[in-house]
């Protein structure tokens, strides 16, 4: 996840933010910021494509996959309590 927080030019919106790098099948598809994965399906946690899962479409803390989700609850978990 330590490429999680990257500080870049947005290879999509040209936004200067934190990006992460973004793959489809493997492929990467070069940097986006969290926004463009957002809008484009992808996770900002591992960059995975991951549009269509519902762990994706319907979660509450921002564009991440099931697994990189279960990271971050993980590891903060303890303060909603
Ligand atoms: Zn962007
Ligand atoms: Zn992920």
């Amino acid at each position: 996840m330590e490429k999680n927080n990257l500080t870049g030019i947005c290879g999509k919106c040209g936004s200067d933010d934190e990006v992460t790098e973004v793959f489809i099948d493997d492929e990467s598809q070069g940097e986006a910021c969290i926004k463009c994965c957002e809008e484009e399906g992808y996770c900002f946690g591992c960059g995975q494509y991951s549009g269509g899962f519902d762990e994706y479409e319907f979660s509450d803390i921002g564009p991440y996959c099931e697994q990189c989700q279960e990271q971050i609850k993980d590891a903060f978990g303890d303060e909603e309590d």
